[in-house]
């Protein structure tokens, strides 16, 4: 089993891409998650215009694990004319009652206004000895983020060569240490330098992986290219990216920004990684986002957004809007991208007052990122 990846990097490190594994057989793309930045990737790699179907899982809902799952069901409806394959955990896997992944899923194709009809959900037992490349699947469950707390999976694939772990994000190293005492064809684990609170502190690899083991062990969801360095020093696997370099591609918006202050368009797929590769962030301390709906291409990356407003700008992130119903969605979206309450503030409108009369003055034109 080789996975390749659409991006291996942290859901900031949007310099590496999110975090995406896939493998091709004929006419078939298999994708674990689908983060802000992956589907652009997938459209920019010709490998893949042979493909008819596609299967997803999904390992939780952040936002640069699951934001793509917009524009991959709109793909599949008006180009492949399918309905988008997504594998979910069967009863005995997901121990919930409530809000099971499944159940999250349909609530973030809601507030993306479409239509849960347009996806096929199939259990990991549907898929038995369906692909050449793995015979069975299992979800397990991950020790992630406190608030997806419950809600967040490792999987474990079954093939000839022998068990292969891909820990998603996870701090747990219960799985990984079950397999490197027995036999195992290889592991995929997030690993992190500078945040061990939600992501496997690569240190702790280190100690759990003997040398002569570490041929097998492949290093994923970067935070930084420095961790790459470092795993790549110590023996381990970096995992294979087919990323290609999408910093000039469009996801259109607009913005305005004086001094501290910034106005967004829209915070679509690769919004945030517009925002931070291009420095547009640097300096601004506030950011108003008007909202009049929450389709994919207006809210998919407000993941990473809001996380970055809540812990670097310690502001929440103004989201202007009249709409009861935008209100209820933003609610809900914030609850399955994980990020605290507090990371939003509903303002009515647009603020006449944001800018004072002598940055107006200063104001630069209107800035548009993308193509035309
Ligand atoms: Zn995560």
């Amino acid at each position: 089993m080789n996975l390749k990846f659409l991006g291996i990097g942290s859901a900031f490190q949007t310099s590496l891409y999110n975090n995406c594994a896939y493998f091709i057989e004929e006419d078939q793309l298999f994708l674990i998650d689908c983060g802000e930045t992956a589907f652009e990737q997938l459209k920019e790699q010709e490998s893949f215009s042979n493909i008819k179907d596609i299967y997803v899982v999904f390992t939780h809902t952040h936002s640069d694990h699951i934001a793509g799952l917009g524009q991959l069901v709109e793909h599949c409806e008006k180009t492949l004319n399918k309905k988008l394959n997504i594998i979910v955990p069967n009863k005995e896997e997901d121990t919930l009652k409530e809000d099971t992944l499944k159940e999250d899923i349909e609530t973030l194709l809601d507030i993306f206004s479409i239509s849960k009809d347009k996806c096929n959900f199939l259990s990991s037992d549907d898929i038995k000895e369906k692909f050449k490349t793995f015979q069975s699947m299992e979800f397990l469950k991950a020790k992630h983020s406190p608030e997806l707390e419950g809600k967040c999976y490792s999987l474990i694939f079954e093939n000839p060569e022998g068990k292969v772990l891909y820990t998603s994000d996870s701090i747990d190293t219960k799985y990984i240490e079950e397999l490197i005492n027995s036999d195992f064809s290889k592991i995929y684990a997030d690993v992190t330098l500078s945040i061990p609170v939600v992501h496997l502190d690569f240190n702790v690899l280190k100690e759990i992986v003997p040398e002569e083991m570490r041929n097998k062990v492949y290093c994923m969801h970067f935070d930084h290219p420095n961790t790459i360095e470092e795993a790549r020093k110590n023996g381990f696997q970096i995992a294979n990216t087919t990323a290609k370099d999408i910093s000039i591609l469009p996801r259109e918006f607009d913005y305005e920004k004086v001094e501290d202050k910034l106005i967004l368009s829209n915070c679509g797929e690769l919004t945030f990684m517009h925002l931070k590769n291009q420095n547009i962030l640097d300096g601004v301390k506030e950011i108003y986002l008007p909202l009049e709906d929450t389709k994919h291409s207006s809210v998919a990356s407000l993941g990473s957004l809001l996380t970055y407003c809540y812990f670097v700008l310690q502001n929440p992130l103004y989201i202007c809007t009249e709409q009861e119903e935008v209100k209820e969605h933003m609610n809900s979206l914030i609850k399955l991208y994980g990020t605290p309450k507090e990371s939003i503030e509903f303002k009515s409108g647009l603020p006449s007052d944001i800018f004072t009369p002598e940055q107006t003055g200063k104001k630069e034109k209107r800035k548009h990122v993308g193509e035309k």
